[in-house]
């Protein structure tokens, strides 16, 4: 007879262990697992404590249903009671009358008003550290836990265990994901206000150099120089900052004309040719539709142009060659940046397109950009539903290409793809 009864207990227990890893919504977990629990141990009621941190006591996290408003808000302390004890000493504990043990903490009872006699308690352990405790209460006809008893409910609290893991894990990445957010928005806000407020003041300084220069001795000419062209670097700096910025947070706009992309491409060659002659760096052009027309905003995608071709230049030691192509390839303007320069390595590829990433070394270092040009020449491609990607070798060179829709149909339709 006892072991026909125990075999069926096994049984219903594997069952129950089966329903419950196929359950997803850990409450109803929780619930099963001490339903299960009252029922396999024939005991009146079963419930589940969880130790919190925060407040350094035990918690109900399940409870019968009809108790289980009341449970909810109350507090077990870990020095004054059974669970409690369980919880400290990480074992097992049977009490066969709780009124003859001085652990027994009876405000619970009185809060739901109910009648411990018996209580089975039992660690939930996770990787030997104590999370909480599982709990049967009065077996029926005043009968003694045993042996059994202790091991159903060990099988049930070593899926209740993982089931507090998991809550904690997930309560805890919740938790980073909100320090991340707000980080997030501090640097946002940051920017915005940053680059906002130096605006105005940097164009005076400019603004007033530039006349400066103009009016005063020749001999005064360098320094004014150095102070313009610094202006116009900061100016470029908080440009690119709040280009970025204003694609974030959704302002960026773009205004749609037609436009020569061979035109754009030599015109930033050019910009570039005096700091690519100081380096002897040389560009080679190869434009194979001279014509061709592209409907979007080219200052925009000049941007892009200029900080690629700057990058190319810059990256590139003295001699090194810079080769630029445009062609068309079935619905789309292709442009590649391919130069023979320092390269970079596999392992900083994937990060370079981040804002503020630069490849630490010595041969960056020199290079007095913020890690945003790639970003913003990102920002501005994919505002056009374009796309936009290197490969490299390093010590080899490096190549960057980007993609533009050719017509406006092409765009809105690159676009939709781009926001899903
Ligand atoms: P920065 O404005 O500091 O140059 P970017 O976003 O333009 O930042 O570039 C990010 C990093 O990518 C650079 O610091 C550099 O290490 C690397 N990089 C960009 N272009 C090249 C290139 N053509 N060759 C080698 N490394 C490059």
């Amino acid at each position: 007879m006892t072991i026909k009864k125990s075999l069926s207990n096994r049984e219903h227990l594997l069952e129950s262990m089966r329903t419950l890893s196929a359950e997803l919504d850990y409450q109803t977990v929780l619930q099963s697992v001490i339903s299960v629990a009252s029922k396999l141990t024939n005991s009146e009621v079963a419930s589940i404590l969880k130790y919190e941190e925060a407040d350094g006591h035990l918690h109900f996290l399940a409870a019968p249903w009809f108790q289980k408003d009341s449970m909810q808000s109350l507090r077990v302390p870990v020095d004054e009671s059974i669970a409690g004890w369980v919880y400290q000493h990480a074992e097992p504990l049977v009490i066969q009358d709780v009124k003859e043990d001085k652990r027994f903490y009876s405000e619970v009872d009185q809060a739901v008003k109910f009648q411990t006699n018996s209580i089975l308690a039992i660690p939930l352990l996770v990787q030997g550290r104590c999370v909480g405790v599982l709990e049967a209460i009065n077996k029926v006809n005043r009968a003694h836990y045993n042996g059994e008893d202790v091991i159903i409910l060990e099988t049930l609290a070593s899926q209740a265990a993982l089931i507090l893991e998991n809550m904690d894990l997930e309560q805890r990445v919740t938790q980073m994901q909100a320090a991340t957010d707000r980080l997030e928005q501090m640097k946002k806000d940051f920017i915005a206000i940053a680059s906002h407020e130096l605006r105005t003041p940097l164009g005076l300084i400019i603004g007033h150099s530039t006349f400066l220069r103009e009016v005063i001795e020749e001999e005064h000419h360098e320094q004014l120089d150095t102070i313009i062209s610094s202006g116009a670097k900061l100016k470029e700096i908080i440009e690119n900052l709040s280009n970025v910025q204003n694609f974030q947070s959704g302002a960026a706009s773009i205004r749609m004309k037609k436009f020569s992309l061979p035109n754009l491409i030599k015109e930033n060659i050019d910009a570039f040719q005096e700091k690519a002659k100081d380096k002897k760096v040389s560009f080679h052009t190869d434009i194979k539709h001279p014509d061709l027309l592209l409907e979007g905003d080219a200052e925009k995608i000049g941007i892009a142009l200029g900080n690629l071709l700057k990058n190319a230049v810059s990256f590139t030691s003295e001699g090194g060659h810079v080769f630029i192509i445009m062609e068309q390839i079935p619905g789309y303007a292709k442009v590649a940046i391919i130069d023979d320069g320092i390269g970079i390595t596999a392992k900083e590829l994937p990060h370079i397109f981040e804002r503020f990433y630069q490849v630490e070394s010595h041969l960056t270092r020199q290079h007095g950009g913020m890690g945003l040009g790639l970003s913003v020449a990102k920002v501005m491609i994919e505002l056009h539903g374009g796309k936009i990607w290197a490969e490299s070798i390093l010590g080899k060179g490096s190549q960057f290409a980007f993609l533009l829709p050719l017509d406006r149909d092409q765009f809105n339709a690159a676009e939709r793809v781009f926001q899903h």
